[in-house]
């Protein structure tokens, strides 16, 4: 049997912070403003994953209000999504992600991001994909107040 999940979540730059996306820590002026680290990436990945088995959210499991996960790595977040999904019988098959921010320049730490992901999915790199794409100079991404990501995830129980 096969479900699909989609997760969306977008993050506003702040000063002092890192900017860690899709696990990877990128070199930047500004990092996101967050409870955890803010990694909207793997934010998304996490409401993709519980999405497709319908297990709530992101903020329903791991409040913006409980001190364990102050700076938090968002890896523990779809680790645990992929666990819950792994008690109704179900594995991750693939993950396509879509990260829209109008700087930095994402595209050199793809792969990087990529093979972060997996890890945290706990399938192979080539069972993620990552795109990312700037929104073109329009609206809030684009004047660069922030980061938004999109993931899309296929679940599957063995055959
Ligand atoms: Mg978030």
């Amino acid at each position: 049997m096969q479900r699909v999940g989609f997760g969306y979540d977008s993050h506003r730059f702040a000063e002092g912070r890192a900017l860690v996306l899709g696990g990877v820590r990128i070199e930047h002026d500004r990092g996101l403003e967050g409870h955890s680290d803010a990694d909207a990436a793997l934010h998304a990945v996490t409401d993709a994953v519980l999405g497709a088995l319908a297990l709530g959210d992101i903020g329903s499991l791991f409040a913006d209000t409980d001190p364990r996960w102050k700076g938090a790595d968002s890896a523990v977040f779809v680790r645990e999504a992929v666990r819950r999904a792994g008690e109704k019988g179900f594995a991750v098959a693939n993950c396509d992600v879509t990260v829209l921010a109008e700087a930095p320049r994402l595209a050199p730490h793809r792969d990087a991001m990529r093979r972060s992901i997996a890890a945290a999915l706990g399938v192979a790199p080539n069972a993620v994909s990552v795109k990312a794409k700037t929104n073109e100079g329009m609206g809030w991404i684009g004047r660069g107040e922030g980061v938004a990501a999109l993931a899309v995830v296929m679940m599957e129980t063995p055959e």
